[in-house]
């Protein structure tokens, strides 16, 4: 069922929308909007809305600079909360050029790009998220805190759990935007909370985030909370992962499933797994963008630090939930909130079908804490870790052809010019761990 252009405009009128947001993001995984007022609807919905695009990060130079916006008709949807001024509406929109082309900076068009190429394969992605983030409160000035005053730990029950009537706030409005709750819970940090959503296949759940993370922080917003998804906000607290469950189907059949097999996973599952590990060390700089994702992968807070899989264990970066038959899948462990989803899924999914192409083998899994394991004992098992900072993740990322080609030239130089500054400008600071260590001493 092709949903038409006079059927969104129809319900625009029959919701009473006085306003549209057209969203998109930028290479960084920011949404960017442009509202416009509902009489402009219908030049929109043709994809005439033109915007400059040399003011957003990572998209091009001036002298390139005319956008258009091609608004997915299917993400249609009112945002639930009330504004003065009449209903507001969104619409998620692709990126074209002014040749009429999807645009290379575009990352939900790159998404798409890589998607065709598992489709030529018979494949179709299906992707579940997992978002955790912290609810902290604002200064009387309403400038974000690190502060909880939440005592509450992994499910914990109201009145410990301060977030309980804040969540359940969000689950509300989520829903009334078309999403379907899984569940929701307090998370093992003080202040810090999970809301799962159902999966779906790749574009849609790439959406999915970034409504998720709008809503989220809207509704935080109200309560006077400030929601963050920046992945270790607090040093030696539970950090914010994204993990995301991913399966292949073809003809309709889960891929990944073999009743008869070892693990009951298919070839294609343990292949693809491969792929995720082989090229993990090269997607890092993508998957854990800032300075800041690197301060969560480490030893000892469920967040993934070493390079394996395992069927039962979390230290590992991809683990095999219990689920088999249409629910077989690969939660991979190491993306964070701050990602940009679009290109989370296309280097991700680009590194499983890498995998598949060249069968490769992801070893034994590996049933036990690695936290636990000595060096040598990681070094006979042949056991790598994840990048140690985002500078080593950029030289990664830099010298691995199959996932640079996945986020396309474009993409890629922008990318990387822009995190190096990043890298740059970290490096040179002078940080508070030093002048406690060094200042008296030396
Ligand atoms: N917060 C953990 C992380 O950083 C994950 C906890 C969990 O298993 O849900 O990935
Ligand atoms: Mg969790
Ligand atoms: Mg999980």
């Amino acid at each position: 069922s092709k949903i038409t252009k006079d059927a969104i405009l129809e319900k625009a009128k029959e919701l009473n929308v006085k306003f549209v947001k057209l969203q998109f993001t930028d290479v960084f995984g920011t949404t960017k909007n442009v509202a416009i007022p509902v009489e402009q609807l219908e030049k929109a919905l043709d994809g005439d809305i033109m915007f400059d695009g040399s003011s957003i990060e990572g998209f091009v130079r001036i002298e390139e600079s005319d956008m258009y916006l091609k608004p997915d008709l299917t993400t249609f949807s009112l945002i639930p909360w009330k504004s003065e001024y009449g209903n507001v509406a969104r619409l998620i929109c692709d990126v074209y050029d002014s040749n009429g082309k999807p645009f290379a900076g575009c990352p939900r068009c790159n998404l798409k790009r890589v998607i065709k190429e598992a489709e030529e394969m018979g494949f179709t992605m299906n992707a579940g998220p997992e978002a955790e983030f912290y609810l902290f409160e604002r200064d009387e000035n309403g400038f974000p805190t690190l502060n909880s005053k939440d005592k509450g730990g992994y499910f914990d029950l109201s009145p410990i759990d301060l977030g309980d009537e804040v969540r359940r706030a969000m689950v509300t409005s989520l829903q009334g935007m078309g999403f379907e709750i899984e569940a929701s819970h307090h998370e093992v940090g003080e202040g810090q909370h999970e809301i799962d959503f159902k999966y779906a296949d790749a574009v849609t759940t790439a959406d999915n985030i970034l409504t998720f993370k709008f809503v989220v922080r809207k509704i935080a917003m109200q309560y006077g909370l400030h929601a963050t998804f920046m992945p270790k906000p607090i040093f030696a607290k539970a950090g914010s992962g994204m993990h995301v469950h991913q399966s292949l189907f073809k003809k309709n059949k889960n891929a990944f499933y073999d009743a008869n097999a070892k693990y009951q996973l298919s070839k294609t599952a343990l292949y693809y797994i491969g792929g995720l590990l082989s090229h993990a060390r090269g997607y890092a700089a993508v998957t854990n963008p800032l300075v800041n994702s690197y301060k969560r992968l480490v030893p000892g807070y469920e967040a993934p630090v070493y390079i394996a899989w395992s069927e039962k264990n979390r230290s590992p970066l991809v683990r095999i939930p219990a689920r088999r038959g249409v629910g077989t899948r690969a939660e991979l462990r190491c993306p964070d909130p701050s990602c940009n989803p679009y290109l989370a899924l296309a280097v991700t999914l680009k590194a499983g079908i890498d995998g598949i192409r060249k069968k490769t083998d992801p070893g034994e899994p590996v049933n036990l804490n690695i936290y636990h394991l000595t060096e040598q004992q990681k070094s006979d098992m042949g056991i790598k870790s994840l990048p140690a900072n985002l500078s080593e993740a950029l030289d990664e990322l830099e010298a691995d052809e199959i996932i640079k080609s996945a986020l396309g030239p474009h993409i890629y130089e922008n990318y990387m010019v822009a995190k190096r500054i990043e890298w740059d400008e970290y490096r040179s600071q002078v940080h508070k761990w030093e002048i406690e260590n060094y200042l008296s001493i030396y």
